[in-house]
């Protein structure tokens, strides 16, 4: 299991590290782009993130990863997480 309160993420897609602040779920809402077309069809269960940048004090916005499983994939497509806990020696 890769998600927990206080683990270091970084994204397929090049953004982060992350470390999670906040982790809800599971849940099987509706993925946005089904919810504005108009498809109601439930997700597979997925938790929801608050997640905040490690480097940089320069930003400390919170930033969201949603429809993640445990272990870091994506429900709604082909995202998944990496674990990036190297970063919590810093
Ligand atoms: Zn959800």
């Amino acid at each position: 299991m890769l998600l927990r309160v206080g683990a270091c993420v970084r994204t397929n897609y090049n953004t982060g590290p992350y470390v999670v602040k906040k982790l809800t779920g599971p849940c099987t809402c509706v993925e946005y782009h089904d919810h504005i077309n108009g498809r109601e069809r439930p997700s597979k269960p997925h938790f929801h993130m608050v997640v905040r940048l490690i480097e940089g004090r320069r930003d400390s916005y919170d930033h969201y990863l949603n429809g993640y499983t445990l272990d870091g994939h994506s429900v709604w497509g082909n995202d998944c997480l990496t674990d990036a806990s190297q970063y919590e020696l810093f």
